[in-house]
């Protein structure tokens, strides 16, 4: 079976991850939480980016709300964000008292349609939130330039793309502020939970910092400057991604091989009504490997019975959800993102893949789309 995930992910950091615990379990300071490790962790987590500052905090949904609290996100307030992807886009936003405005996906990038962004403006608009989503980051130089016509902030959901660049810049410089997400599954996941945000603005991040810990400043204790949340972030976590993070270009290297050889063998399965991933390394991150087909379900089941593991991510389109329906206008329809909850598929790109098992998924897949032998179609 070729899992979705790597089952080994951490099996070579193993003697490291104990060696770690060991040491920050029984080390004179008892400290557990935002000591050291973590104020390192943050330095080298800025540079490797070029950031000016990372915070780091409990998750990468935690940054996304510290972001938007942090900048005065509230009642009374719309953002706009994708009505395709992942629920802490609205969630987060609902959370802090204001309301989301889900914009359009283009059907062929899967990111938010800078159009349709434009169009939800309203004089109520605070921020502009887009996410890079499976292997492609959003148009980030069209969404600026209407955010900056517009005067609103852009908060640069950019969880799944660390590492990523785009015109010569990285994922997460884009917007007023950006985020990581460390949870396992991520391109740079750890054995555990934990997040950051990353910003070249000084003062967020000096609020964003307060906001982690209960609105304190980190020299006084319990004096609050603001009502804040609890945030914080772990030293073992801060160890453990210390010692994962020289690896990570590498491993992002392997994924986006994987992609390229993905994209030679799936480019010519266009004309069979199965859509790869724009190629490139553009403003590509490789977190997921995402194909379109109007023949998904067919498409996993075949998968499955050649021992591959697919996964539909984000089977419906966010305000098609319970949750959100409060927030999706009556009429209102989300093309883009009704046809990528169809037709979207997920096969395994992850950097432990042999070059054996990329063979034998991309085979499957092309035999699948082409109807050759073996095939159920
Ligand atoms: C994973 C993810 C998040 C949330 O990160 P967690 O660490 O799981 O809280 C937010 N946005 C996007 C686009 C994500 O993929």
């Amino acid at each position: 079976m070729i899992e979705f995930f790597p089952p080994d992910i951490f099996e070579a950091d193993h003697d490291t991850l104990f060696d770690i615990v060991r040491a920050v379990g029984t080390g004179p300071e008892q400290r557990f939480i935002l000591g050291d490790a973590t104020a390192r962790f943050e330095k080298e987590l800025a540079a490797s980016v070029g950031a000016a500052d990372a915070v780091a905090c409990s998750s990468g949904t935690s940054a996304l709300t510290l972001i938007l609290h942090a900048m005065g996100v509230g009642e009374g307030d719309e953002v706009i964000v994708p009505a395709y992807g992942c629920a802490p886009l609205a969630s987060t936003v609902v959370n802090l008292g204001a309301t989301p405005v889900f914009a359009d996906i283009d059907p062929r990038m899967l990111v938010i349609d800078p159009s349709d962004a434009e169009a939800c403006l309203t004089e109520r608009t605070k921020v502009l939130l887009p996410a890079h989503i499976y292997s492609v980051m959003a148009d980030m130089p069209r969404l600026l330039e209407i955010a900056r016509r517009h005067g609103v902030r852009v908060v640069e959901d950019s969880a799944v793309a660390q590492g990523a660049v785009l015109d010569g810049r990285p994922a997460g410089l884009w917007g007023d502020a950006g985020l990581y997400s460390f949870v396992q599954v991520k391109s740079f996941g750890t054995a555990g939970e934990g997040g950051a945000v990353v910003t070249d603005d000084s003062e967020l991040a000096r609020t964003v910092r307060m906001l982690r810990n209960h609105g304190q400043d980190g020299r006084h204790r319990f004096l609050h400057h603001v009502i804040g949340h609890n945030s914080r972030f772990d030293e073992i976590q801060a160890e453990f991604l210390l010692h994962r993070l020289p690896g990570f270009p590498a491993r992002l290297e392997r994924r986006a091989r994987i992609a390229d050889y993905y994209a030679e063998r799936f480019g010519p399965l266009a004309e069979h009504g199965l859509l790869a991933p724009p190629p490139g390394r553009n403003g590509r991150c490789y977190y997921v490997y995402t194909l379109l087909t109007e023949r998904r379900d067919a498409l996993r089941d075949h998968l499955a019975q050649r021992g591959i593991a697919a996964h539909v991510y984000y089977p419906r389109p966010l305000p098609a959800q319970a949750a959100f329906a409060p927030y999706a206008p009556a009429g209102r329809r989300w093309p883009g993102a009704e046809r990528a909850s169809r037709c979207t598929l997920s096969i395994p790109v992850h950097p432990l893949l042999t070059d054996a098992q990329v063979e034998h998924i991309a085979d499957a897949v092309c035999a699948f789309a082409t109807g050759g032998p073996g095939t159920d179609r």
